[in-house]
């Protein structure tokens, strides 16, 4: 398997990012990414999907959409639309309509930003997901860099703080967040988590001083969504897309952090009998499983914490262990998130998609 670094879920100027999309393929190229996929809202911008190039350095821009009824007040339903290759963005007042018009499209959608709260100090509504009985949505937008550097701003200062110290922002997933999502495994479903930076180089004036509110390039070196794909990108635009978008449908992917240390090289995987399942994959727990996590190694040593939870709930927890073996027999949905210390704080630093253990018998 070939992991590609993908930087996902970003505006442009055709929306209300400040940016154009050769600036963010600079950027991602700066940044060392695979692949970089711009959402603007409401907007398909048919054109500038293509592979971008500099010296022997190359990034695939996908362009897919953010979409969201801009009827409803305040705004809510934001959802991410990748590979549908079309405006899709008429079906918005339904999103259940949305999801089957996507699916036909060949495409994958995200819930973006499921939960992200009002934050009053900078008059910013509850955007968060509320129409909960839809069905057929690939996954969901479990860390949303936006939504949880909002979460921080109870007052102005801390908006002062934070614009001005961006490295000190990223904990994880706002607080409900990871429970929503084990609820929705708990219901039977199968939910791919990404993890998005919602970038749109914001410049904010404070006083005489101008500066750019996360600018794209270090967005694109903070949280990221690694995808497992079968094969080397081949540099062919339509056949790589193909296999991007199947790695995401099959969960084939990790969330990582990768500021305080790169997670490249992370991997979760679960081997039973005659059968071996990577992220995303089913496996039958007959005569049990033993699951392997790999850990990536930090250039410069930092504590780690890696928990491996089985329903959302911890089977085990090792510290500062680079490979780890566990045997189980229990059915369950098993993932990992791994913890890192990072400038004084404990922080979220990778999470894994499900591995989905099914009873043997
Ligand atoms: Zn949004
Ligand atoms: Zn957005």
């Amino acid at each position: 398997m070939n992991e590609l670094i993908v930087n996902l879920h970003m505006h442009t100027r055709y929306s209300d990012g400040h940016g154009t999309h050769a600036e963010i393929a600079r950027a991602a190229l700066q940044a060392g990414l695979d692949v970089v996929i711009v959402t603007d809202h409401n907007v398909w911008v048919n054109g500038p999907e293509d592979y971008y190039r500099e010296g022997d350095k190359r990034v695939l821009l996908m362009v897919g959409e953010e979409i969201h009824d801009t009827t409803r007040d305040p705004q809510k339903n934001h959802m991410l639309v990748i590979g549908a290759g079309r405006e899709l963005a008429p079906f918005a007042q339904n999103p259940q309509r949305l999801l089957e018009a996507v699916s036909q499209a060949g495409g994958v959608s995200f819930l973006a930003h499921p939960v992200e709260l009002s934050a009053p100090a900078i008059h910013e509504p509850d955007i968060s997901w509320v129409d909960w009985s839809v069905q057929g949505y690939t996954g969901i937008e479990l860390w949303n860099e936006m939504s949880e550097f909002k979460s921080y701003l109870k007052t102005k200062l801390h908006a002062i703080y934070y614009t001005y110290n961006p490295k000190r922002v990223a904990r994880g997933p706002v607080e409900g967040m990871l429970d929503k999502w084990n609820d929705l495994l708990a219901e039977g479903r199968r939910v791919v988590v990404i993890g998005g930076t919602d970038a749109h180089a914001f410049p904010v004036r404070l006083g005489p001083m101008h500066r750019v509110l996360y600018p794209y390039e270090f967005h694109f070196r903070t949280v990221n969504t690694h995808l497992f794909v079968p094969q080397p990108l081949t540099g062919e635009v339509g056949e790589d897309r193909r296999m991007i978008l199947e790695a995401f449908r099959q969960g084939h992917a990790f969330i990582g952090y990768d500021l305080p240390a790169s997670t490249q090289g992370f991997n979760f995987t679960a081997h039973g009998m005659d059968t071996t399942a990577c992220m995303g994959d089913e496996v039958s727990a007959e005569k049990g499983i033993t699951f392997q996590i790999h850990l990536p190694q930090p250039a410069r040593p930092r504590p780690t914490e890696c928990c491996l939870l089985r329903d959302g709930k911890l089977v085990k927890a090792w510290r500062d262990k680079p490979l780890i073996t566990h045997i189980d027999t229990e059915p369950g949905v098993y993932r990992v998130e791994v913890y890192i210390v990072y400038l004084g704080k404990r922080r979220a630093w990778i999470f894994s998609n499900p591995i989905y253990v099914i009873s043997g018998d």
